[in-house]
């Protein structure tokens, strides 16, 4: 899953291939994450409503520790078929799902809490009003393209109705791919970023792996883009 023809991208596949090799390698705290948010979004299902995620940092390279923050992409419907961005509107529907997914996480599914940073919250009413009326700029798009090509989902099945209908307009994808493509380069030259490599082949030694020289060439070729 994930949009295809954004993965195939050559900066995004070269990361997508690093981030594997991490992945193979996964900590079972990034594993046990994983399952937490993934039985909270069943639990809102069967209430009727809609929640997905995408994760991105140290659980989507499957590198997370005991203290690890978990950094979070929401996806939710917001009421009544509402178009508004629920991030820049501080809408009441994210405020809640911010506070069950807190509560949650703390109460009833981790002897051990942990902190979470929330990245972004899409609705994804807003997604598919932007691709019905091809909304060339997008932002939200744009962010959903990004998102779905490089981090790791959670309720995959509801993303996946969207990936379908951004996929079957061309033009569009395409405008969409050339902005990806440039958020892509602003975020490799962070510090941020490269930091974060280095603490993941940290953490990866610290458990006994070894890191291939072919992989560490790669991680090299490619922070220096
Ligand atoms: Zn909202």
């Amino acid at each position: 899953m994930g949009i295809m023809r954004f993965q195939n991208h050559p900066i995004i596949k070269e990361f997508n291939g690093i981030k594997k090799f991490f992945r193979k390698n996964e900590t079972h705290i990034s594993r046990k994450r994983m399952e937490d948010l993934k039985k909270f979004t069943e639990v809102i299902g069967e209430s009727g409503d809609t929640i997905a995620f995408d994760i991105m940092g140290s659980v989507n390279f499957g590198q997370a520790i005991e203290y690890s923050d978990m950094d979070i992409v929401y996806y939710i419907k917001c009421d009544n078929n509402s178009i508004e961005d629920c991030l820049t509107e501080d809408c009441g529907r994210f405020k809640i799902y911010k506070e069950l997914l807190i509560n949650s996480l703390i109460y009833e599914y981790s002897s051990q809490s942990y902190p979470i940073q929330i990245v972004d919250c899409l609705n994804l009413n807003q997604v598919e009003h932007d691709i019905k009326i091809r909304n060339f700029e997008s932002l939200a798009l744009i962010k959903f393209g990004f998102y779905r090509s490089v981090c790791r989902g959670v309720n995959r099945k509801v993303l996946h109705f969207y990936e379908q209908l951004l996929e079957e307009d061309e033009e569009l994808c395409n405008v969409i791919e050339s902005s990806i493509a440039e958020c892509f380069l602003g975020l490799i030259h962070s510090n941020s970023h490269s930091y974060s490599f280095k603490k993941y082949m940290e953490r990866l030694e610290f458990n006994g792996s070894k890191i291939p020289s072919s992989i560490l060439e790669k991680i090299t070729t490619y922070l220096n883009k």
